[in-house]
């Protein structure tokens, strides 16, 4: 029995990962479940799961949480970190979206686990913690679809032999709207996701290309590959989850019906390939795939990730926690929606990054980027 704790277990990664234990109840087992704030659904899955050990960022959810249930319930980070390194978790699963669970990861792979992660943010802002630590232990396997799709054409090639990498994006709902149509785009249409059924976050990080930059970084920071040999294409259909090109011109890709639960079982059962939740792909049905570059115009978040990729050192953490700030800020309705990536960009106008990177330094920029990106926006409320 493979021992599971799942950090971030009330979103939508979380309950996905649910699934494919419940799938697997005579191979996997729930060992600790954290969340930020949902306790009522917390409660539920307690009752469901029955952990050994519950956490809850918020002070105050946990102690609405403590009277419903019988499972010790820690709070705070130090939760986190007691559920990130549990001794009886073989596999932890990093589902929070956001970089603040970055000391987490690093405390799980310390303690030798598997990291099955889901928070691109953990390596866009800490990359190089997380593949320092690895030398040393633990194993990490990525959940995100495309790096998934990577991670799996580059098994049992050198990296020597490796061209690029091209990540797809679906493009959102808004990459075929004209620019007019992108500066009134209401919350309720940039959460309305094509292909994929995801958390708010992400979703509107698809739908300004965001996520495709935060993709660009996590991606040099997981498979060593500079950002100006990491390409991106628009693919609509959600249906070749990435690409590796070759140096002799040969190009691989992963492909499957756009379902998480493929990833989130691949790194849970890895190396095994078992039967799984997902529909079968059927290709004559799909009829046609198609790709497209995309237009640096509409969505200069992409430029904006390939210069904070190129800068390095604290430049992606000050990309990705004003980022974090100006999509809370646009899902509160306070900004609009194409001020999401000018307040990442005025953030980044501010800071002089600084190389070598320790966790502290990390951590004290990520507050300052986001004090720095709640005054912008405070700037351009309307
Ligand atoms: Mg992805």
């Amino acid at each position: 029995m493979i021992g599971v704790s799942i950090l971030g277990c009330t979103g939508s990664i979380g309950s996905q990962t649910l699934e494919v234990i419940g799938k697997y109840p005579d191979r996997l087992r729930v060992v600790c479940l954290a969340a930020h704030k949902d306790f009522s659904k917390m409660a539920a899955l307690i009752q469901r799961w029955r952990p050994e050990l519950v956490a809850m960022v918020e002070t105050s959810a946990a102690q609405r949480l403590r009277p419903l249930v019988t499972a010790p319930v820690l709070l705070g980070e130090e939760g986190i970190e007691a559920a990130a390194t549990h001794p009886t978790a073989q596999i932890v699963v990093v589902a929070m979206p956001t970089s603040r669970v970055l000391k987490a990861t690093l405390r799980a792979l310390q303690a030798g686990k598997r990291v099955a992660l889901a928070t691109k943010e953990v390596m866009v802002t800490g990359g190089c913690l997380v593949k320092e630590q690895l030398t040393r232990s633990g194993s990490l396997i990525p959940i995100d679809s495309e790096h998934s799709a990577l991670f799996q054409c580059l098994l049992g090639e050198n990296s020597d032999g490796v061209e690029r990498l091209i990540l797809t994006a679906s493009g959102g709902p808004f990459w075929s709207k004209p620019l007019k149509e992108l500066e009134f785009a209401t919350v309720e249409q940039a959460l309305a996701h094509p292909t994929w059924k995801m958390g708010p976050k992400v979703t509107i990080d698809s739908a300004t290309l965001m996520n495709k930059g935060l993709e660009i970084l996590e991606a040099q920071g997981l498979f060593g590959i500079p950002a100006d040999r990491i390409d991106v294409l628009i693919h609509p259909q959600s249906i070749v989850h990435s690409l590796v090109e070759f140096r002799d011109g040969s190009v691989k890709a992963q492909l499957s019906v756009p379902d998480m639960r493929l990833p989130i079982q691949y790194a849970l059962l890895y190396p095994q390939r078992l039967p799984s939740l997902i529909r079968r792909l059927n290709l004559s049905e799909v009829g046609s795939l198609t790709f497209y570059e995309p237009d640096p115009y509409k969505f200069p978040s992409l430029a904006l990730a390939r210069h904070a990729a190129t800068l390095g050192g604290t430049m992606p953490t000050v990309l990705n926690a004003a980022n974090e700030v100006a999509v809370a800020q646009f899902l509160s309705g306070r900004i609009r929606f194409l001020e999401i990536v000018k307040i990442v960009e005025a953030t980044m106008n501010r800071h002089q990054p600084e190389k070598d990177l320790t966790l502290e330094k990390i951590e004290h920029y990520d507050h300052w980027a986001r004090r720095i990106a709640n005054e912008e926006a405070g700037k351009r409320y309307s």
